[in-house]
Order: structure tokens, then C-alpha cells, then sequence
């Protein structure tokens, strides 16, 4: 499970993570990230958390500056589909996923009975988001959630999560030091964050906690049971791949055009091995991330159910297709494109640049395509009456090239030396209202923090993650 990003994050994250990383742990400092902690107490007080709970997980806490810096980067937006897709779905991941099959079949066995979610979707999500558990992420939640909600970089995503997370603790479903996640504070085998854990989470094999870190049967148990919270259908695939007729162009179709497989069907649009849609009466949106460059979609129901995990597409998609292969079947027959039609890191920017001056976007320059360029270029194409698919592509840059007033003499190259503009809240994972019944405390003001030097928009290596 993880959550969007937007250029302001960024920017914030930038400085944040600079300040930190650079400056020793003045009293000061520390003294000012502690208030910010201990004004959690009156919302976890009122969810009956305890004081005892309270200070084990609060006491001398410290921001994690790592956290900062990770909160910048995220696969599914920065590494082209076919990339991210072929990766989640490695020879690697399949081989050990089918061993997994093998060894939790009566496990799974009563997952399907019970949930009505099939066994390798269940499987393909714990794949992707720990790779069966061998990456669980090593921080601590609390720490996490703390240094996002108190140093700015999504801290009102994190002030939502904290009370839920300190009510884990209070239940006794874990330790605080066993309550590790990944830096956003995604947890267990299958990364669930606070709320949803605490809206969703079962205990499968019936020993009184829900442990999603430590036993196999509750961390699938909890996602079988989130899957059918979210509708998923039994029995049902998530999408097909599909073949499109010469003439048809994809980008025509927003995300929000919902057909059924029938009308699809009447478009000239073919599932790619020529069979029939076994049911035509089911609704489908088309899903073309690369254009007509690389494999099509029709995508159903369940693979909303998919999103409802990760809002990411490229997460979905790359969750279908490895339980497809779990469940035996082909590899995608279209390939994805080999760079010819993507943009440059220098394009990336330029189309930033454009798409600032002419008042579609605001924020910073990084050249990192997220959810607020998308956004931007959405904005650019329904201005100017063009289908509206958000895809960054040299198409739109050239005609913005054209359009676009020439830029100023300063270049804004560098992230860090951008005055962050007002930007929209970032999108936040889905989460079910009931999860968040808890009111997060008021807002807090981010904690002023001195800046050595402009942070660059140099982009960063990091490590592998699914
Ligand atoms: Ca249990």
C-alpha cells in the first residue's frame, strides 16, 4: 500500500530531509519534534489510548531522516510501466510464488471458501508488496508516521494514520518494537497502513492478535478480507488484453469512459488470443498507458478492487498479470515500447517548465513525472479540447513548445530554489470512510527547520523495492 505523491511533498521533503540529514540533533530541534509528538496525546487520549502506551511509543523518539528521503520516490510514477510491470513480475517472484501455492494451499484453500478471493490474487499481492515477506520494511511505524506528520512531507496523510497506529499498540496485536513498516508506515506481509489495519485486519488463525508481521494466516487473512470489502468478484478476471482496431485511438477515452466488453467489442476492440468476452455485459474502461505503443487493456470491476490497494494503475496492473501467471496463464502478447516515444529527463523538465508558464501546473521543476504533472497535463489537454489521458508524450511537448510564451531568463532547474506554490492536498490512499472515523488532531505546523544549502533536484539512487 502506498500513497501518491504531489510536487509540493516533494519540495518540502527536499528541505526537510536536508536539514536533517545535515544538521547534528540540536536540543533544540529535538525539543520542537517532541512537542509536536506530545501534541498527539488529546486524539490518541480520546481513542483510549493509554499513557503507558502513549510514552513507550513516543519517549525520546527522534525523526528518521531516511523516511524524508524515501517519501520522495516512488516505482509505480518514475519508472515507465512496461519497466515497473516486468519487474514486479520476474521469473524470480513467479518461481517462488508458485512455491508458495504449494506450501499455504489449505490455507488458501479456506481464504477462497471464506472471502471469495481467488488464491492467486492474494498470492500476486503479497508478492509485490514484500515479495512474500522478505521485505517487510525496517523501520518503525510510529517513528515514521511521527517524522512525516511533524517535518511536513505528507504529514496529513501521517496525522491520519498515528491514532490508528498507536491503537495497534494499545490492543497488544504487536510490540513497538516489532511494529516495523516501510517508510510510510505500510505494515506486515502485505503492507497494510494504520487504518486500513484497523478497519480490516483479521485474526485468521484465532490466537487473539492480529498479526500481519508475524503470522502467514493473518497477513493473508487481512488481504483476502480487504479484497472483499472492495468488491472484488469471484471467480472473475481483473481485465484482458486487448487488440485495437487500426483506426480506434486510445486517447480518445479517459480513464472515466466505462463501456461494457460488448460495446468495446463493437468499437473493433478484440480480446488478443480472439476468444469472446465470456460475459459482455460487464463494464470495462479501457487501460492504454503506453498509447498505441504497447499492450491495451480492458479492465474490469476487480481490478478496481486492486486499486483500492494502491491507487497506482501500474500497481494493479502489475498485481493481475502475476496472479495470471501464478494461475498459469501466457505472458502479455503486445511488447511494451523500448524508449523511442518517452521523454528525456531534460523533455521531462522542459515539459514542466512549459506547463508552469502556461498556468497548467504549479510547484516545482524535478523532471519526476507524479501525480501533479499528470494532473498538469491533463489540465493542458482539456484546455485545449484534446483527449485527456495525462500522458506526458513529445506530442504535447512539441505543441507546447509552440504555444507556450518563452520562458524566463532563469531557468528553474533546481527543485529546492522554487517558492512552493499552493498545491492541492496529495492524493490520499484509498481508505475506506470508516477507517477514518478517528479524527486526526489539528494541524500542526511543520517544524521550521534551518536550510544550509537549496537542495538539488538531482535524482537519487535507490534501492530496489518490489
Ligand atoms: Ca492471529
Amino acid at each position: 500500500m502506498r500513497i501518491a505523491r504531489s510536487p509540493k511533498a516533494l519540495m518540502f521533503g527536499a528541505i526537510s530531509a536536508l536539514a536533517l540529514t545535515l544538521l547534528p540533533p540540536s536540543p533544540a530541534f529535538a525539543g520542537k519534534f517532541q512537542t509536536c509528538v506530545q501534541s498527539f496525546w488529546p486524539a490518541a487520549k480520546r481513542a483510549k489510548v493509554s499513557r503507558a502506551t502513549f510514552d513507550r511509543a513516543t519517549k525520546g523518539l527522534t525523526p528518521d531522516p531516511e523516511v524524508i528521503e524515501s517519501a520522495k520516490y516512488q516505482p509505480e510514477y518514475k519508472k515507465p510501466i512496461g519497466e515497473y510491470v516486468d519487474r514486479a513480475v520476474s521469473v524470480k517472484r513467479l518461481k517462488v510464488g508458485k512455491e508458495k501455492l504449494v506450501e499455504y494451499k489449505v490455507l488458501l484453500d479456506k481464504l477462497e471458501a471464506k472471502y471469495g478471493v481467488d488464491r492467486h490474487i492474494v498470492v500476486a499481492i503479497w508478492g509485490v508488496e514484500s515479495n512474500y515477506g522478505d521485505n517487510l520494511g525496517d523501520k518503525n511505524v510510529i517513528r515514521s508516521l511521527m517524522t512525516l506528520a511533524c517535518s511536513g512531507t505528507k504529514a496529513k496523510y501521517a496525522r491520519g494514520q498515528i491514532v490508528s497506529a498507536l491503537r495497534v499498540l494499545q490492543r497488544g496485536d504487536t510490540t513497538f518494537d516489532a511494529m516495523n513498516g516501510s517508510w510510510a508506515g505500510a505494515m506486515g506481509h502485505t503492507q497494510f497502513i494504520p487504518t486500513t489495519y484497523t478497519a480490516y485486519a483479521v485474526d485468521q488463525d484465532g490466537d487473539g492478535k492480529r498479526d500481519i508481521w508475524g503470522t502467514i494466516p493473518d497477513a493473508l487473512g487481512s488481504t483476502a478480507a480487504y479484497l472483499k470489502v472492495s468488491k472484488w468478484k469471484r471467480g472473475q478476471t481483473w481485465g484482458y488484453e486487448v487488440k485495437l482496431p487500426k483506426r480506434l485511438n486510445p486517447k480518445r477515452y479517459s480513464s472515466r469512459t466505462y463501456k461494457t466488453l460488448a460495446q468495446w467489442r463493437k468499437l473493433g476492440i478484440t480480446r488478443i488470443n480472439g476468444r469472446p468476452f465470456p460475459r459482455p455485459a460487464d463494464k470495462a474502461q479501457l487501460f492504454a498507458p503506453e498509447g498505441k505503443n504497447g499492450p491495451a487493456f480492458l479492465v474490469l470491476n476487480n481490478f478496481r478492487s486492486i486499486l483500492r490497494y494502491n491507487v497506482a494503475k501500474s500497481y494493479a496492473l502489475a498485481v493481475g498479470h502475476l496472479a495470471d501467471r501464478l494461475a498459469g496463464y501466457d505472458p502479455f502478447v503486445q511488447a511494451w515500447p523500448t524508449g523511442e516515444n518517452r521523454l528525456s529527463l531534460e523533455q521531462r523538465m522542459e515539459l514542466q517548465t512549459l506547463l508552469i508558464a502556461t498556468g497548467h501546473l504549479e510547484g516545482a521543476v524535478d523532471g519526476i513525472i507524479g501525480s501533479g504533472t499528470l494532473g498538469g497535463v491533463r489540465s493542458y489537454q482539456r484546455a485545449k479540447s484534446l483527449p485527456v489521458d495525462g500522458y506526458p508524450t513529445l506530442t504535447i511537448l512539441n505543441r507546447l513548445r509552440k504555444e507556450a510564451p518563452p520562458p524566463p531568463v532563469q531557468q528553474p532547474a533546481v527543485a529546492a530554489e522554487q517558492v512552493a506554490s499552493p498545491q492541492a492536498a496529495p492524493p490520499l490512499p484509498a481508505v475506506p470512510a470508516a477507517a477514518t472515523a478517528v479524527q486526526p488532531p489539528p494541524v500542526q505546523q511543520p517544524v521550521a527547520l534551518p536550510v544550509r544549502r537549496p537542495a538539488s533536484a538531482v535524482e537519487k539512487t535507490v534501492p530496489a523495492q518490489n
